[in-house]
């Protein structure tokens, strides 16, 4: 090999110094062995966009990431055997609070109807608010939203329609949330009765629903009339006065949109009757999970929890006296079932 460097030097001495150093650099690593002469790859440590499709019938459904994060055991209310056990298992597991938070868009062909819009910048520590990102990363702008449908008014499911100015996000979308869930965030009485902790609810409830009340965008509803063909009202109220679910059928296919029925998958679904210190009706809160996952435990309906790890859809079975969780397994191939 030395010679032929030799060689190779005195055969191209009169050509260009520039071509003859490129021929030695290569001769050199050829001698160093492969791969020698190129720098280590740099780790790139951003992540594919946060959003996840999925066909339902004849729906396009999109999980638009909003962000992570960690729910504090000490924001759960159970019986001290209960709690007991979960402060062991996260001994073993710290990741078993684990948290997301994640809205979802429906595409039915004629609107484009967002489920829930994330936290924006109203719920703090910067880890949420990635929403309106991934939703231009999807494909879409936000707009081309025609409606939002709104589980309940907390900000960590609200706070991405309205930025800290009070502009609307979703400029022409309809805002459509259940009369008792407004009459309760929106109300200055309840608000100056309601305790020191709670305030901060009540204050970005507000601000966050006014732009869109000015514009003229803010609906309530309290009937079961279907706001949008083939989508029907699931009153959840418990954990707010007017939690609601949305279930959406096409070509025999369901998905539910549950709002905060479940927070911490893998202590609520073995023991449905822990609450979570955020309900405002604890004993309501526990009453209509045990009522609620019995039904979607035996039914074949694809469940959007925004709180379930992303993408956050998934399907519940039954297992020993609680439920299992079974998320979607990633595809590529739109047809699948
Ligand atoms: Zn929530």
């Amino acid at each position: 090999m030395r010679a032929l460097v030799v060689r190779s030097r005195n055969v191209l001495k009169r050509k260009s110094i520039p071509f003859v150093a490129a021929l030695l650099a290569v001769l050199a690593s050829f001698v160093a062995g492969p791969n020698a002469a190129l720098d280590a790859a740099p780790q790139h440590r951003d992540q594919v966009p946060g959003f996840y499709r999925m066909k339902v019938g004849d729906l396009e459904v999109t999980a638009l990431y909003d962000g992570t994060g960690v729910f504090d055991p000490h924001w759960l209310n159970g019986t001290k055997a209960t709690m007991d056990g979960v402060a062991k298992a996260l001994h073993e597991d710290p990741h078993m609070l684990d948290v997301a938070d994640t809205g979802f868009l429906v595409n039915t062909g004629k609107q484009l109807i967002l489920v829930d819009a994330g936290a924006g910048t109203w719920w703090g520590g910067g880890a949420l608010g990635r929403l309106a990102g991934n939703l231009r990363s999807a494909g879409y702008t936000p707009e081309q939203v025609d409606i939002v449908l709104v589980t309940h008014l907390h900000s960590d499911h609200v706070g991405g329609l309205t930025t800290q100015e009070g502009k609307r996000v979703f400029p022409n979308a309809d805002v459509y949330v259940a009369k008792a869930e407004s009459d309760f965030w929106l109300s200055p009485e309840i608000a100056a009765k309601a305790p020191k902790d709670a305030q901060p609810f009540f204050q970005s409830a507000q601000a966050i629903a006014a732009p869109y009340i000015k514009a003229g965008r803010w609906h309530t509803f309290s009937g079961p009339e279907p706001i949008v063909d083939g989508m029907q009202i699931v009153p959840l109220h418990g954990h707010t006065p007017g939690h609601t679910g949305y279930e959406f059928s096409s070509k025999g296919q369901k998905i539910l949109f549950l709002g905060d029925i479940v927070h911490a998958l893998r202590v609520q679904l073995q023991h449905p009757e822990v609450t979570a210190i955020f309900d405002i009706d604890q004993t309501a809160a526990a009453a209509m999970r045990n009522q609620l996952l019995p039904r979607i435990a035996s039914e074949d309906v694809v469940i959007a929890g925004p709180h379930m790890n992303f993408p956050a859809l998934g399907r519940l079975h039954k297992e020993g006296s609680g439920y299992s969780w079974a998320p979607v397994v990633f595809t590529d191939q739109w047809d699948a079932k």
